[in-house]
């Protein structure tokens, strides 16, 4: 299957907009912010809780960072005015973070700003290699003066046992993912199974130092694992959620809703859908297999 997926990866571009469009549909909530409302109303009332993503990390001028940082405080402020059960996901690459550090602080500080107004939370979603160093002090500057911030940690990177270490003693709120960008192996574990124990190993030292943790997969292995941990740790409801992508595994999002667990589906949205579907499917290859799937209406 690899190697048809490398296929369909590469053929990618080369596919209909209308084609990719109709795969992506169901990973995205739609063009607009009321297309975003509308999907987290339905999830909401599935009692899912979801955080919104506006989509667009590729910026290239400062006006595109503005025009991002303006995207997510309407978000929360719609969210507010619809009291839906939402907190929201920013990249800081489309907030200027390789163009200027502390113009990129300034327009996360806003986001912050806007969103302690309602009382909202925001989360850090964690980029490539070249993104991490900078990330964290964004994290830091910003959790240093507001406390409804968390980060992500990616369970591939060999660094993520020692960020994971100091964020514990920070309290800090961390969702764990096993990442989703391509690295070498000079900074990223290569294999499925050694992500899986490492994702395992660091979320047993995250429960262990009290953090509160997004638990983001859609993997059985570790959806169990998580799980079993929970019941011998005997953790409260209170101290994690999982956090599932939208239009990934719905049958296991409900299930898990219906066992009590707390449950977030991450919700992207905007005009930038496209190069956000086709990136993705770049950076994951595995991917490509769903698109296949979605393109040709074989049943998932
Ligand atoms: C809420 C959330 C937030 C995230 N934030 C970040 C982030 O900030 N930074 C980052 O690097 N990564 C992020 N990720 C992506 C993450 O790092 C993984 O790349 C992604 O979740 C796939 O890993 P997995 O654990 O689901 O396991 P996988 O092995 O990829 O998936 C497990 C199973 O789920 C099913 N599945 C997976 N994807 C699909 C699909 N598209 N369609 C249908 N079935 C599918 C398949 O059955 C697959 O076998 C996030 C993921 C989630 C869920």
């Amino acid at each position: 299957m690899n190697l048809i997926n490398n296929l369909i990866v590469g053929t990618l571009p080369y596919v209909p907009k209308p084609i990719v469009a109709k795969f992506a549909g169901k990973y995205i909530a739609g063009a607009t912010l009321n297309d975003a409302m509308n999907t987290v109303r339905t999830l909401n009332s599935m009692n899912a809780m979801t955080t919104i993503d506006v989509l667009g990390e590729d910026i290239t001028t400062k006006e595109q960072a503005i025009e991002s940082r303006n995207g997510s405080t309407s978000v929360l402020t719609a969210i507010a005015e619809q009291q839906l059960n939402s907190n929201l996901s920013i990249k800081l690459t489309s907030l200027g973070l390789k163009m200027d550090k502390q113009f990129c602080l300034d327009n996360t500080s806003t986001i912050i700003e806007t969103a302690r107004k309602s009382n909202n939370f925001v989360r850090i979603d964690m980029e490539d290699r070249t993104c991490t160093d900078d990330t964290l002090d964004v994290y830091r500057a910003m959790r240093s003066r507001y406390e409804m911030v968390g980060i992500v940690i990616q369970a591939y990177m060999h660094r993520s046992e020692k960020d994971i270490r100091t964020l514990v003693a920070e309290k800090a709120n961390v969702r764990l993912c096993k990442g989703i960008y391509v690295e070498p192996a000079e900074v990223a574990i290569k294999d499925r199974k050694g992500i899986q124990e490492n994702y395992l190993a660091l979320l047993r030292i995250l429960f262990e130092g009290g953090s509160y943790v997004g638990i983001a997969t859609h993997d059985d292995v570790l959806i169990d694992g998580a799980k079993k941990m929970i019941s011998e740790m005997k953790l409260g409801k209170d101290m994690y959620e999982f956090q599932m992508l939208l239009g990934v595994r719905d049958e296991t999002r409900k299930r898990l809703i219906e066992e009590g667990h707390r449950l977030r589906v991450y919700v992207p949205f905007g005009k930038d859908w496209y190069a956000y579907s086709v990136r993705r499917l770049k950076e994951n290859p595995q991917m490509a297999g769903h698109v296949f799937k979605a393109i040709f209406g074989i049943g998932q």
